[in-house]
């Protein structure tokens, strides 16, 4: 199936590493020009790489997406660079783990900074042009957590929800315009924050990292965990042409974790 990429420009937050990554790999493996932005200007070699490899046009871009201004210029830097956003990824890390007490009024705010102003701020500087062309494709990494709770994570939990009332909302707003808003729900997949929250599990609870990731496994009807590349070809195909009546969903890509009908 020709996904209809080819010539479409991406805006992946986030994408030096994980699924920020892998979604940037599906889109360019896709034909899409692609703008990656993460903290460290390592990831201008990563989006040399994504050049190399798939033969599109790509920009690294230096980021934090906590801070409103570091968004403001790297939408604009992509626009500058390339004329337009057609597909935007709202991609970021986690908030870390932890029970309720455990968290301060500090690490409450840095959590909303960094997992719901982000999406905000990411979709006010890409929305008005994809507006005026009446064309576009949201696209919010979230997690399982909007589904069904995952213990520990209750920061994560909490800022997810919100994300899930604005993209619903936002959706409803921008339909007319041929722009759909969807979130994509991530279930245990390997990447360096799982690698972090098991050492975190298997700290509280006194057991090895094999044994934190066997728990997870236990409880994946699949029994295993996600590859990076199965949850971004998800990415791929909500950006397309064919996913054009697709919009307003949270869809996981979780090996069958979340225990809910629907
Ligand atoms: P990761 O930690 O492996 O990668 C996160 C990426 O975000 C890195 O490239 C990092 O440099 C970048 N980043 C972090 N803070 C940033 C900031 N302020 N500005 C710019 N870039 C920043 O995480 P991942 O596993 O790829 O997860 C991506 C998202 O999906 C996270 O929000 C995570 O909580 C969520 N999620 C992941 C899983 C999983 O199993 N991997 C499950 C559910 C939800």
């Amino acid at each position: 199936m020709d996904l209809g990429l080819k010539g479409r420009v991406a805006f992946v937050a986030a994408a030096s590493r994980g699924l920020g990554l892998a979604i940037a790999e599906a889109l360019a493996a896709e034909g899409a020009t692609v703008a990656c932005c993460a903290r460290s200007d390592a990831i201008t070699q990563v989006t040399a790489e994504l050049a190399t490899r798939f033969g599109v046009r790509t920009l690294g871009i230096v980021a934090d997406i906590s801070d409103p201004a570091s968004v403001e210029r790297a939408i604009a830097s992509c626009i500058e660079t390339f004329g337009r956003i057609d597909v935007l990824v709202t991609n970021a890390g986690g908030p870390p783990p932890g029970p309720f007490e455990s968290h301060t009024p500090d690490a409450w705010q840095k959590a909303v900074d960094l997992n719901l102003h982000s999406v905000v701020n990411l979709v006010r500087g890409a929305l008005p042009g994809m507006k005026a062309r009446r064309w576009g494709r949201i696209l919010n990494v979230t997690s399982i957590a909007v589904k069904q709770p995952v213990d520990s994570l209750i920061l994560s939990n909490s800022v997810r929800a919100a994300v899930t009332g604005f993209a619903r909302t936002l959706a409803n707003e921008v339909a007319s315009f041929n722009i759909t808003v969807n979130n994509l729900l991530p279930g245990y997949t390997k990447t360096e924050r799982l690698v972090q929250l098991g050492d975190s599990n298997a700290k509280a609870k006194g057991i090895s990292r094999e044994a934190a990731f066997a728990a997870w496994e236990q409880q994946i009807p699949m029994g295993r965990l996600g590859e990076p590349r199965e949850f971004a070809a998800l990415a791929a195909f909500l950006a397309s042409e064919q996913a054009s009546y697709i919009t307003a969903q949270s869809i996981a890509v979780d090996g069958g974790w979340i225990r809910a009908l629907l």
